[in-house]
């Protein structure tokens, strides 16, 4: 039965939340451009306070600062709910300048707009109508938007973690899958160079005294891509090699980046350890490998499938469907749920292109999603 307290999505909310992504993706955050994110950073947690969450801003030098929010709940010694994001985008600055906010047809677009500001300005709606109607979720609110995870979250990982911990949930508000459905699975992500050396000779004169990193390193991408196993959902993909001085100069040194994702921690262990065990293929060389597991798989447990089925009730007494999937990008939902903290991602709304130029939401879903968020952040 639907919950009275709850209302059907309005025809105010689309012109509001608008207003909240324009201002969102008219502020350029790319990860790193720590004058830009301070300014969207301040603009975020202006609006924050004058929606009394008490905000503490954790600076992140070179990166730029990650929100910490409180709002309290009607229970508070209930554990609370982590609201979970980024502000930083994948697009260089200026991008706006050829490519600005704009409403085509069905769909806003802009650089970041879909991933992930209609996130944040979903958040930011609930927080305004939630105070509007004196609506109070029974749990505390936590909320924490970081300026990194485009780049791996080095330096908001440990925040992450300290938030979850306790948590009752984490709902992370990434883009949704395609159609709109939620994310309770997602794939763990690693990173390694492998760095061959040999001994430089001239190709001509006295080749046999030299030792090829590049003929090393080939051996060595067939070994590396020889470890994938499609049917765990074990992928590697060796992205970029390079190597070698010049075309008549026996090559010394060869490197190789290798991207490996794995649907679960038992596959992460493995090919974590197979990658290390390489050995030298090729007399006189040798290898290096550094790097690892940059994010673990977050796995779908069955609190995670609990959680989901609220979700999909709170969607279903709005009048429609909340799908179900899983995607191979990482978030900063597998540092939660790796903790054990039920996850759900993909809460944000639905739309397409993340990272690329006609990168768009649909603004039919941006209403559906505010009143999503808002039934269950009351319904937990
Ligand atoms: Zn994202």
């Amino acid at each position: 039965m639907s919950d009275p307290r709850i209302p059907l999505p309005s025809a105010a909310t689309l012109p509001s939340a608008l207003a909240r992504l324009q201002r969102l993706v008219e502020l350029e955050s790319p990860s790193g451009d720590e004058r830009r994110v301070l300014a969207l950073a301040a603009t975020i947690a202006q609006e924050l306070r004058a929606l009394a969450v008490e905000v503490t801003e954790r600076r992140a030098p070179g990166w730029g600062v990650h929100l910490e929010g409180r709002l309290p709940g009607a229970e508070p010694q209930q554990s609370p709910l982590l609201l979970l994001g980024h502000m930083d985008t994948v697009f260089p600055a200026e991008t706006l300048a050829a490519r600005p906010f704009r409403v085509e047809q069905d769909r806003a677009l802009g650089p970041g707009v879909f991933d992930m500001k209609a996130g944040i300005a979903v958040l930011l709606e609930v927080l305004a109508q939630l105070r509007a109607t004196g609506a109070q979720p029974r749990r505390p609110l936590r909320i924490l938007l970081t300026c990194d995870e485009e780049v791996g979250s080095g330096s908001s990982r440990a925040l992450i973690e300290e938030l979850a911990g306790g948590a009752r949930a984490v709902l992370v508000l990434e883009p949704s899958l395609p159609g709109g459905a939620a994310k309770t699975a997602r794939k763990g992500v690693g990173d390694y160079r492998l760095l061959a050396t040999g001994r430089a000779a001239h190709a001509g004169v006295e080749p046999e005294k030299g030792i090829s990193a590049i003929t090393e390193l080939a051996h060595q991408v067939l070994a590396v891509q020889a470890l994938a196993a499609p049917a765990l959902g074990t992928t590697v993909t060796v992205g970029m090699i390079g190597g070698g001085s010049a075309p008549n100069v026996v090559p010394a040194a060869a490197w190789a980046e290798v991207d490996v994702r794995f649907s679960t921690a038992a596959e992460a262990a493995r090919l974590d350890s197979a990658i290390r065990s390489l050995a030298p293929a090729v007399a006189g060389a040798t290898l290096e490998v550094t790097g690892g597991v940059n994010r673990p798989p977050m796995e779908r447990t069955a609190a995670t499938a609990a959680l989901y089925q609220s979700a999909r009730e709170a969607a279903a007494s709005l009048g429609f469907e909340l799908g179900e999937g899983s995607t191979g990008g990482g978030s900063d939902g597998n540092f939660t749920a790796a903790l054990g903290v039920p996850t759900l991602d993909g809460l944000g709304p639905d739309g397409g292109g993340a990272h690329a130029l006609h990168e768009h939401v649909l603004l039919a879903d941006l209403p559906r999603r505010v009143a999503l968020l808002r039934a269950l952040l009351l319904a937990l």
